[in-house]
């Protein structure tokens, strides 16, 4: 592709409206009643875009609210966007340019005032897609936002993607599976000498699975006669924020968003070193991942955990030290807790969610079942990783908190949430940034997930409630 500047520039489609000759009938009379004045117009200050395999984001940042509308042109596939009261800045136009060549749908854009007042955005699509156009109020240090998402028509199949990618290998030591219908091969038994259960063959290939059923409960789990293998463990691993959603800034302007994309991925290399677990990550890339959905994409893949993971910011730069947290049922275990439960489940409104999605999201993860088993082996699941990261860094508090995190909502999938340490303590942000740092609290996060299931193995779990 040339760079934008040698893009042919193609007239912007024009519209099949008639004001233009009513325009032309009225002469400037009519120009000069109809054409707000300058004044008036919005103001773009910033233009973002978010391009992942999940969908593309474009965002405008502006002075007032701005009203859109939308329409999709076939051969060749292009999505055209009006918006009005604006006249074209530089900033906007600096859209053009922020078009990555990979970025997967779309194409290019262009940028033109389509009529006095009217800015229309043409984008140029690499395939089909499912806009979402919506408005976001100010929120953290945003303005009013205009949202363009672009999801891919087909909803990808999240472990069909992971295969794609090589990094849904069922045996970690193994290239990753070409045919997805082959049951994973047999695993040696761990070195605790457990007793073996049941390969559960991946998800996609479980036409029996019904997600209601608890592990233990699901066909697939009953060991068979002589079989000696062990069960494929599947952690979800949850970087928190990212895309609009930078989290917390350290005061040398590193961003939690980043910070805890690199630990998730190392966490995720040295889990997948085990011989019997994989790794589903809710993002892998910088792009806001709702937290609804986060909870869906574990709940996808069938996860026995869910670690979501995050660095601390508070007023004071003297706070410091790791935390673990999970859900609670009844009110938070202390107001730092609550406090923190509350700032988290802000990332919705700062990373920008459309409303009318995010209340059917939200329906299809709230179920109504109990959370208390889940909370219970939470518990110990959080027990077994504080004590290990309190090898490495000074905890924050000596034990597990709960409070109502969002995120941690899986009514079956024990889940907990990670603040590594503070964001906003210079001395932990250098930590923080450091990769044998990262490198530390990632061994130290994976020997507390192997002692939690060296005393609570995948189906002998206690989860009756
Ligand atoms: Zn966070």
């Amino acid at each position: 592709m040339p760079p934008p500047s040698q893009i042919r520039p193609e007239p912007l489609i024009t519209s099949p409206i008639t004001r233009r000759t009513v325009l032309k009938a009225g002469g400037t009379l009519l120009l000069s009643v109809f054409t707000p004045l300058p004044a008036m117009a919005a103001q773009i200050l910033a233009v973002r875009v978010w391009p992942a395999a999940d969908y593309t984001r474009v965002t405008l940042e502006n002075d007032s609210i701005l009203k859109a509308t939308h329409f999709i042109v076939k051969d060749p596939e292009r999505l055209v966007i009006d918006i009005e009261g604006l006249e074209l800045n530089p900033t906007l136009k600096g859209l053009v340019a922020k078009i990555q060549s990979n970025d997967p749908y779309i194409k290019q854009v262009r940028v033109g005032q389509n009529r006095p007042n009217v800015v229309r955005l043409v984008f140029d699509l690499k395939e089909e897609v499912r806009p979402q156009l919506f408005t976001l109020p100010p929120a953290g240090s945003y303005n009013h936002r205009l949202i363009f998402d672009l999801y891919p028509v087909q909803e990808p199949d999240l472990i069909a993607q992971m295969i794609e990618k090589g990094d849904w290998s069922s045996d970690p030591a193994k290239p990753p599976m070409a045919d997805t219908r082959t049951p994973p091969p047999a695993l040696p038994l761990p070195e605790s000498g457990k007793p073996p259960v049941a390969v559960a063959p991946p998800p996609e290939i479980r036409p029996d699975v019904r997600p209601d059923l608890r592990p233990e409960q699901r066909p697939e789990a009953r060991p068979l006669p002589g079989q000696k293998v062990v069960r494929l463990i599947t952690i979800a691993l949850d970087p928190g924020h990212g895309g609009e959603d930078p989290g917390a800034t350290g005061s040398r302007g590193s961003r939690e968003k980043d910070i805890v994309l690199s630990i998730a991925k190392r966490l995720k290399s040295k889990l997948e070193m085990q011989p019997n677990m994989r790794v589903m990550l809710t993002r892998d890339a910088d792009f806001f991942v709702p937290l609804g959905m986060r909870v869906e994409k574990a709940r996808k893949v069938q996860a026995d955990l869910f670690v979501s993971i995050h660095a601390d910011a508070f007023i004071q730069p003297s706070a410091r030290g790791s935390s673990v947290f999970v859900l609670s049922e009844k009110g938070a275990t202390s107001s730092a807790a609550r406090w923190m439960a509350n700032k988290e489940n802000q990332a919705d409104l700062i990373g920008g969610v459309n409303v009318k999605n995010h209340d059917q999201q939200l329906a299809s993860v709230l179920l109504d079942l109990s959370t208390t088993a889940q909370i219970n082996d939470s518990m110990k699941l959080g027990s077994a990783v504080l004590r290990e990261i309190g090898g490495i860094n000074r905890l924050h508090k000596g034990s597990v908190e709960q409070a109502g995190f969002a995120v941690l909502k899986a009514p079956d999938i024990p889940s907990i949430l990670i603040e590594t340490a503070f964001i906003s303590n210079p001395e932990e942000e250098a930590k923080l940034t450091d990769n044998a740092y990262q490198d530390q609290l990632a061994d130290a996060i994976v020997t507390g997930i192997k002692n939690y299931f060296a005393k609570n193995p995948p189906l002998a779990k206690s989860r009756s409630t």
